[in-house]
Formats: C-alpha cells, structure tokens, sequence
C-alpha cells in the first residue's frame, strides 16, 4: 500500500476530533484547518523538497500533518503541545510508514533549528498558534541559515507587517529584520470560515526563503536593537526616537536626516545606521 492510500483511508478529521475530545482551547490557539483543497495547498505552496525534513510546529488532528505527507515529504518531525493531539495523531503516525514522528512540547521551548544545518537545511511549515507565532517567527531567524523555507500561517495583520514596504503603516521591525534575511511571500488568504472554530480575523499563508546573504551588510543583532529601538516610539523623529544610541550624532555618521520618521526609511538606511552604531563603539 502507498503512504497516499494509507492516509486516505485514515478516519475523517472531525470524527478523530471527536473520538479524542479534541475540543478546541484557545489558549493553545486552536484554529482547526479541516479543509483538505487548502491543507494540500498549503503544502504545495510550501515546495517540499524529499531530501529535506520537514518540521511542523502544532499539527494539531493532523490535517495539514497529512498533506505534507501526501505531498512528498520523506521524514517530518512534528511539535506539539497538546496531548490530546499527540494520542489523536497516533493512526496517522501508523500510515505514515516511518515518516512521521511527533515530539511534545512547546514549540518556544525547542531549539527547531537544530534539526538543520547549513549544510542539510529543514523546511518549516506550520498553521502557527497565533499567540506565539511572532517569536517563534523571530528566534526561527536568529538561526536562519538552517532552513531553506518557512511557509507558515499567520493572522493577515502579521503577514501584512512581514511584507510591509516602507511609508506604510504595517512597516515596522519585523519587515525589516524578516526582508532583510529572506525573500517574503504572502502566497494567500484564508477566511475565518475555514477553520474549526471561525477565529475573529482573516489568516494569511507567507512563505519566507532565506537570501543567501543578508541584502545589505550589518550585524543581525545591532540592526535588530536599531530597529527596535526606532519603532518604539514611531510617531517620533529618529533623533529623539534613537537619542539613546546617540541621536542626531549617530544619525549624521550614517548620512540619515534626524527629522525623518522610522517607518520613512528603507532597509539600506537602517543597515546604515547599525554599521555607524558599531563603529563608534569600536
Ligand atoms: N496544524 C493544525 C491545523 O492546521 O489544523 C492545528 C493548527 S492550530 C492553529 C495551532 C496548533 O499549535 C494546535 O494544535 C496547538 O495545540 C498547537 N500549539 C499551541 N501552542 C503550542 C506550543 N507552544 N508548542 C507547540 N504546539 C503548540
């Protein structure tokens, strides 16, 4: 028998939600994605390479767990928190011929990237818990030359921040730290309909592919404390908003105009500004 009809004759999703009591708690964030058209689409979206493993973070009954399966993924290592979830998983485990293993703990708690290397990167693929999806997202990319992609589920408003260009409102600390290290997608939306249960807010698909190298040079950590550090205050002129980096002095070593906003400048201008930061304190 193939993986493809093991898992296909598995028990539908809702009736293993229901065997398991596997009610949904939204302290876990539980937005169940039971729809089979936009599991598999996710999941193609996210271009499964077989030589690669694939970490799912909160698989949750499975339903996305089994499209990545049925769509090539040779080994994939799954984290959940739930241990509803993990005895639900249990007959997909069975189907899936060794493929698949399961790993329960919480997700802020794993190092994920030591699963990769730089020389054998993983693919991330997830339909995150809201709650936590931001640092998860933000710890991923202190170590991202151990993927070689993240197609992840976010609510819109994140995956807008993550994409965001400059002179928007959505631009911020996390388009910079995220485009500056990847190519950023925003692949789809998903309405609140499609999951069980509807959560308040439409859902976005992103998919992150890390650049071979940084687009400009700076250091990851610095131009991450200059980011923050701007858009703390971003309703304020950088040179009160930076002021305890050194403010108009730092801004003038970096060829910025103080009077300028955050969200005006582009990545090249903050890289600037982390490059002149380093090199006063050397
Ligand atoms: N992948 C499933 C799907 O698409 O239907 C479930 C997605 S649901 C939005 C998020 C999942 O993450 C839940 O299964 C939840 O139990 C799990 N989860 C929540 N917090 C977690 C954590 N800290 N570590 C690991 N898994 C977590």
């Amino acid at each position: 028998m193939t993986i493809e009809t093991d898992i296909a004759a598995l028990p539908p999703l809702k009736d293993i939600i229901r065997e398991h009591k596997l009610d949904a708690r939204r302290k876990l964030g539980q937005n169940f994605l039971l729809d089979l058209n936009l599991t598999g689409r996710i999941a193609r979206e996210a271009m499964i390479n077989p030589d690669q493993t694939v970490i799912e973070i909160g698989p949750g009954p499975g339903g996305l767990t089994r499209a990545i399966l049925m769509t090539g993924a040779k080994q994939v290592i799954a984290i959940e928190k739930d241990p509803r979830a993990i005895a639900a998983l249990q007959p997909l485990v069975e189907a899936s011929q060794g493929r698949l293993r399961i790993i329960e703990g919480d997700a802020l708690d794993i190092s994920v990237h030591e699963y990769g290397s730089p020389d054998q990167p993983v693919q991330i693929i997830a339909n995150l818990p809201y709650n936590i999806a931001t640092p998860l997202l933000i710890g991923w990319l202190d170590h991202i030359s151990h993927f070689s992609s993240l197609t992840l589920m976010f609510q819109r408003e994140v995956a807008e921040r993550i994409a965001a260009s400059p002179n928007t409102g959505a631009f911020g600390r996390l388009s910079i730290i995220c485009q500056w290290l990847t190519e950023t997608r925003h692949c789809f939306d998903i309405p609140p309909s499609a999951f069980v249960p509807p959560p308040k807010v439409t859902s976005s698909v992103v998919r992150l592919v890390p650049r071979q190298a940084p687009l400009f040079p700076a250091k990851q950590d610095t131009l991450q404390h200059v980011a923050k550090t701007a858009f703390n205050q971003r309703r304020k002129m950088l040179r009160a908003s930076l002021k305890s980096l050194g403010g108009q002095q730092l801004l003038d070593q970096a060829g910025i105009s103080g009077e300028k906003r955050p969200e005006q400048l582009d990545i090249p201008d903050f890289c600037a500004i982390a490059n002149a930061l380093d090199n006063q304190k050397n």
